[in-house]
């Protein structure tokens, strides 16, 4: 296991941080974002540290298809696959990344505006 003391997501896949986990597979985690910006908002993440997404598509490729079939799962389960849902991997400062272990954000439930901004 590739984990980070320092790191939040990490300490949640340790359980030393409550999360309302929606969806788990041996390498991956989803759990309810604190903040969401929809009805459904999950965080999708790989149980091993990446910093972000490009990290992990380099380091992993067989993860980082199970990240996308998870955050797909999660669409099924809350309900939201067929009317359309976003997947959304910010990554570096500037695209607005604040945790950088790599997560997927999934979001659904409501109209979603292309660009987001
Ligand atoms: P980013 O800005 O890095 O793309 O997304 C980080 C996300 O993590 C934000 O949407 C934020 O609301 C969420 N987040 C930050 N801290 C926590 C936490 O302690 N628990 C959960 N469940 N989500 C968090
Ligand atoms: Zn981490």
């Amino acid at each position: 296991m590739v984990s980070e003391t320092d790191c939040l997501f990490c300490r949640i896949v340790a359980k030393e941080i409550p999360a309302e986990i929606v969806y788990e597979t041996d390498r991956t985690l989803a759990f309810r974002d604190v903040n969401p910006q929809a009805p459904t908002h999950a965080l999708v993440i790989p149980k091993d540290h990446y910093p972000d997404a490009a990290a992990l598509a380099a380091a992993d490729h067989g993860l980082a298809d199970e990240v996308l079939r998870t955050a797909h799962a999660v669409a099924e389960q809350e309900g939201v696959a067929g009317s359309g849902y976003r997947m959304v991997f910010n990554t570096g400062p500037g695209a607005g990344q604040t945790v950088f272990h790599v997560h997927a954000h999934v979001l659904g439930g409501r109209g979603l505006t292309w660009p987001p901004g």
